[in-house]
């Protein structure tokens, strides 16, 4: 792995393509791409163009493969003891649930059975939720069998009741913090085994985690306290984090990347010496919902490099290709210092 800084893309670079442009004559050293729509082809031409390949992996979805729709076990009860709606358009999944597991982690291993890629990157890591949305979705799960069981072992309780309902209940009244904290460590330790399968099939691939930008204290901790992400805890199992500081989306101002990307350098440990980690490559917002102008977009751009970055992408490479003056700030940036 070298130390370049990575300019990066998210998303299939088929629409940039399409316009005659190459990544290379924009800057562009890295491509990250769902796994879902990789191919030779595509693999084989961003690696002529000069980009390291990065595959994005649906981690915590229960809508991929209609999994949750067609298991209906997996999912996520919440403390009324009902299925939990969906999160707008995010459905989550019981996170104990093994079967579910097991499926998404075979996919990984057939992922990484069928390219060379020089990372993967985790996406949905968490509890069932939705804070990419202007207005937030937060819901206590999941209180199924499997859950419960699975608490009561790891914090030594026995929950009381006859009902999910009742057992929720009891949960908040008496252990409502080591119930946060075993939350924390189903989602580690989806992130260990995802790591483990990542390496034994190809040492050198970096695991990275599309996460939540959100601080630690924001909204009384609920980063941590409902979507079950801790970025300390999942440091041993990350060597690169990809927050998502979409400002357009939260209706901040583009300077809050660069608030963000400081408060992350400062606060985590994260590394810029060569061959070191954790590292920081922010994932930044090109995509217009809402309007996001090409001036903005190259402001966040820049901002997603300061701090301790040493990289960034943005969402999409696609909503940058739509558009003329996005594809000339991309350039601007990107080929700032390639020589
Ligand atoms: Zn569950």
């Amino acid at each position: 792995m070298s130390n370049a800084i990575i300019r990066g893309t998210y998303a299939h670079p088929r629409a940039f393509w399409e316009t005659g442009a190459r990544l290379d004559d924009y800057g562009v050293n890295a491509v990250f791409i769902h796994g879902g729509s990789l191919d030779e082809a595509t693999v084989a031409r961003a690696r002529a163009e000069g980009c390291k390949v990065f595959a994005e992996f649906a981690t915590l979805n229960g809508r991929y493969g209609d999994y949750v729709e067609q298991h209906p076990d997996a999912h996520p009860i919440d403390d009324s003891g009902n299925p939990a709606p969906p999160a707008t358009w995010f459905m989550g999944v019981c996170p104990t649930h093994r079967g579910f597991r097991d499926f998404r982690m075979d996919a990984l291993r057939e992922l990484l059975g069928r390219f060379e890629l020089d990372g993967v990157w985790m996406d949905y890591v968490h509890w069932h939720a939705q804070f990419e949305d202007p207005y937030p979705v937060f819901i206590k799960t999941c209180f199924n069998d499997s859950c419960v069981t699975a608490f009561q072992q790891w914090a030594n309780v026995e929950v009381a009741g006859a009902t999910a309902a009742e057992r929720a209940q009891w949960i908040f009244r008496h252990a409502p913090k080591a119930w946060e904290d075993w939350r924390v460590s189903v989602i580690v330790d989806w992130a260990r085994e995802f790591r483990s399968v990542v390496k034994a099939a190809q040492p050198n691939a970096l695991v990275g985690c599309f996460h939540c930008a959100w601080k630690d204290e924001d909204l009384g901790g609920v980063r941590r306290r409902c979507l079950g992400l801790d970025i300390r805890a999942l440091t041993p199992c990350v060597d690169v984090f990809s927050p998502m500081p979409y400002h357009g989306r939260s209706g901040k101002a583009p300077e809050y990347v660069r608030e963000y990307v400081e408060y992350f350098s400062e606060r985590y440990p994260v590394q810029t010496a060569p061959d070191a980690y954790p590292r920081l490559w922010p994932i930044v917002q090109a995509h217009d919902d809402p309007y996001v102008s090409p001036e903005e977009f190259e402001q966040v751009l820049r901002y997603g490099l300061s701090g301790k970055s040493t990289g960034v992408m943005m969402f999409t490479i696609g909503s940058v290709a739509a558009d003329p003056g996005k594809m000339a700030a991309m350039r601007r940036v990107y080929r700032e210092g390639t020589g």
